[in-house]
């Protein structure tokens, strides 16, 4: 099937997980895409499958953005929940203060933001347009909740308080939960808990003894893990999404509640398209760290493997479907890769050494390359089919290779290969591979800038800076004096 150009925006098509059918996505305001992803939980280094997630959602904002769309796209992260209490809490002494608490958790959390933001460069996944911290948005949070509250769709007990899931009759329309079939009215404090029973969910815990607090009309404590995404996504985009995101062990309870919060609150429909990307197996297995098979990409790294042969691998799947990780599946990839990488040289230099394919006929490479071109749209805005895209960028591969040595491509043919491999690369983001070597220079000029900045050399660490930002590479200087960057 063929998907035409709306003005200057393609239509992209979606399995939306609310209506389990794959349709149009139509924003509310033409020609902006508002997205909200649930993003990590920063508290130790994500894992290859959590890094699959955020993949998904790269391609996701990657095809909007090529396809005309601007794409307001935010990730949040999760700073302030059980575990990371406990891990940020363990050296305190019993009698700190709740400043001393609070600034405890943070420079914790920052550790792992940065670790978070390093993996994003290394995987080239693109930085978020915005990236709000849950303990940030706190007031918001608490205004939040009273407004559930004023509507009769929370109430407190013990300085905690709950949602009361009675009082929302739509609660398990994204999950297609069976409500007949499940037992009422149960509160717990846990923020994942299993699909037998309607639970009344907690918004707000009251503070326990060793634990960081923030104040509020019902005492000391700290938000659910539900309410951050709800009071986030409220604050940045109002009270309607186009796209809602995350990991497919997400739809329930974490999705399902914060449908009920926010469409409690605002008494409307709230995200038009929910999507959710299927879960990475390492050898058919759970990832778990009691299995031996639990891998970050510091890991894979360490194994030399490089991080855009992971990225490719990953984007090569359909990401509905689940992804099965093994080495050899990467080995594949790379092959892969460096097929595209062979022709794009080839492309680039009549005398590199020939396709060496089979010749079958001869073909008119404008008219194919046009063919590619539409064949890979046509995959990626039905669903995001990568599989299918790649397969219309392998078959103008071969198809060019089987000419060798038949015809010679004019430079105008050639020049249509390249723009067309840039246009397939604007998505995939593998092709052609300076990223060692650009990795490197950047980094090495990140020290320079940092000598220069220590001699009090002010104007040389401008010109560097502004070097950097000629080649694309964006700093971003933080309060502990550290230094991250991320590209354009
Ligand atoms: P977390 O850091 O645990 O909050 O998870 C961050 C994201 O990773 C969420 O969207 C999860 O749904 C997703 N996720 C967790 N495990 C996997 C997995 N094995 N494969 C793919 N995504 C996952
Ligand atoms: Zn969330």
């Amino acid at each position: 099937m063929r998907f035409g150009i709306i003005g200057y925006m393609r239509t992209i098509r979606l399995f939306n997980t609310l209506t389990r059918r794959v349709e149009p996505v139509a924003p509310l305001e033409r020609g902006v895409v508002k997205i909200y992803n649930c993003g990590p939980t920063i508290y130790s280094f994500a894992h290859i499958g959590n890094l699959r997630t955020f993949l998904f959602q790269d391609l996701l904002r990657r095809v909007f953005a090529q396809s005309g769309f601007d794409v307001r796209f935010c990730v949040n992260l999760t700073d302030v929940e059980d575990k990371i209490i406990r891990e940020s809490q363990e050296d305190l002494p019993q009698d700190a203060d709740n400043e001393t608490r609070l600034k405890a958790m943070r420079d914790f959390t920052d550790r792992y933001e940065k670790l978070f933001l390093e993996d994003l460069n290394e995987l080239r996944i693109q930085r978020p347009t915005y990236m709000p911290r849950a303990t940030d948005y706190i007031p918001q949070m608490i205004a939040l909740i009273e407004g559930l509250e004023a509507r009769g769709l929370a109430y407190e007990r013990d300085g905690s308080v709950y949602f009361r899931l009675s009082g929302f009759p739509d609660y398990g329309c994204l999950a297609r939960l069976d409500r007949d079939g499940m037992k009422l009215g149960v509160s717990v404090d846990a923020d994942e808990y299993d699909r037998d029973s309607l639970n009344d969910f907690v918004l707000w815990k009251g503070t326990k003894a060793g634990e960081p607090w923030w104040e509020c009309k019902w005492g000391k404590g700290r938000p659910g893990w539900h309410i951050e995404c709800s009071a986030m996504s409220l604050a940045l985009f109002g009270e309607y999404l186009d796209i809602h995101t995350g990991g497919i062990d997400l739809v329930f309870p974490h999705h399902e509640n914060e449908i009920a919060q926010s469409e409690g609150l605002f008494g409307h429909r709230w995200v038009s398209t929910w999507v959710h990307g299927e879960h990475l197996m390492v050898e058919g297995e759970k990832m778990s760290k009691s299995f031996g098979n639990f891998f970050t990409l510091r890991d894979l790294r360490e194994k030399g493997v490089d991080p855009i042969v992971f990225r490719f691998a990953i984007q090569s799947n359909h990401y509905r479907k689940p992804y099965n990780f093994t080495f050899e599946g990467l080995n594949a990839a790379e092959s892969a890769l460096k097929r595209i990488r062979v022709f794009r040289r080839r492309m680039e230099d009549q005398n590199a050494p020939g396709g060496g394919g089979e010749f079958k006929e001869l073909i008119a490479p404008m008219a194919r390359i046009a063919q590619a071109r539409i064949d890979f749209w046509d995959a990626l805005c039905d669903d995001l089919n990568t599989p299918e895209a790649l397969a219309a960028l392998f078959t103008l591969i071969t198809d060019i290779n089987a000419q060798d040595d038949r015809i010679l491509m004019t430079s105008e043919e050639r020049s249509a290969a390249l723009a067309f491999l840039d246009e397939t690369n604007a998505i995939f983001a593998a092709w052609p591979h300076e990223s060692n070597s650009l990795n490197q220079k950047a980094e090495a000029m990140i020290e320079a800038r940092k000598t220069a900045k220590t001699n009090k050399n002010w104007a040389e660490a401008d010109r560097i800076r502004d070097e950097l930002k000629a080649m694309g590479i964006i700093l971003e200087d933080r309060k502990d004096g550290s230094v991250i960057w991320h590209s354009q």
